[in-house]
């Protein structure tokens, strides 16, 4: 059965890693894909073809989801291009890690940009759509950081915690017209930047984590797709640990 058949979903930061997992899984349950990128162009048209032969529409927008004027264009231009926008995800994130001894002021006040602020320009720019159609479904994409902390990442587990408190308060907001809000929190995804890491490090982290392995962007992709579908239609401002029990 596909569960977004005839659905548009905006995916931010989907040109590699979850993102681009999250894309695949909600083409190949029919939906039509608009999806961001910040500097990737080579993998964004390739994720494009892939998505496309799946049968859907897709798309690929460079868009920087720091710049509030950009997401209020992109969501013009995929209004323009889609007719309609029922999903939004909130996947694109970045990491400017050191410890608070060390960390700038750049790299605080970037990471909160692109991490934060992010949900804050895509949410302000669907909002009227979804409004309007009565029904949608936010997703914003937290992790275990922004609910655990972690040493040598106070930017990030301010942005992550941050987005746990807008994602409710949206809920609370939009609630009575039909729009859902809810975050994923991801505990240890292993994507193409984790594959660079020490092979030796990263098999102790597995063997913390109660299910043994880390995730895949599938995981990710398919807890998504059950707060993207009409699966989870009485379900709003919640956070959904994917995270092979790490917060256990
Ligand atoms: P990734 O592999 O580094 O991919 C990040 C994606 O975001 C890329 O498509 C990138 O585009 C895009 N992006 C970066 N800055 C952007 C901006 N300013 N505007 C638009 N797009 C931008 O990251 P990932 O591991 O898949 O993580 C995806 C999300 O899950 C992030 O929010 C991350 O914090 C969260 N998360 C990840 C893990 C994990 O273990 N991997 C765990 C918990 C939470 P370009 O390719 O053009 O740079």
């Amino acid at each position: 059965m596909k569960l977004l058949e005839g659905k548009t979903a905006i995916i931010t930061g989907a040109s590699r890693g979850i993102g681009k997992g999250i894309a695949e899984v909600f083409a190949q349950h029919g939906a039509n894909v608009a999806f961001t990128y910040a500097s990737s162009a080579a993998a964004s048209d390739q994720v494009e073809k892939d998505l496309q032969a799946l049968g859907v529409k897709a798309k690929g927008y460079k868009s920087n989801a720091a710049n509030y004027k950009q997401a209020l264009d992109l969501v013009d231009y995929v209004l323009e291009e889609f007719g309609s926008i029922d999903i939004l995800v909130n996947n694109a994130g970045i990491t400017k890690d050191n410890l608070l001894m060390r960390m700038s002021e750049e790299d605080f006040d970037r990471v909160i940009e692109v991490n934060l602020k992010s949900v804050f320009n895509m949410t302000k720019a669907v909002q009227t759509t979804m409004l309007k159609q009565r029904k949608g479904s936010i997703i914003n994409m937290s992790s275990v950081v922004g609910v655990k902390g972690n040493a040598g990442q106070t930017n990030y587990a301010a942005s992550k915690a941050g987005i746990i408190g807008f994602s409710k308060s949206v809920a609370l907001e939009l609630g009575s017209r039909n729009v859902r809000s809810n975050v994923i929190a991801p505990g240890f995804i292993e994507t193409e930047m984790t594959a660079k890491l020490d092979e030796k490090q990263v098999d102790t982290w597995r063997k913390a984590i109660p299910l043994r392995r880390g995730g895949t962007p599938e995981d990710v992709a398919n807890a998504c797709l059950f707060l993207a579908s009409d699966l989870s239609s009485y379900i709003t401002g919640q956070t959904l640990h994917v995270d092979g029990g790490m917060l256990t």
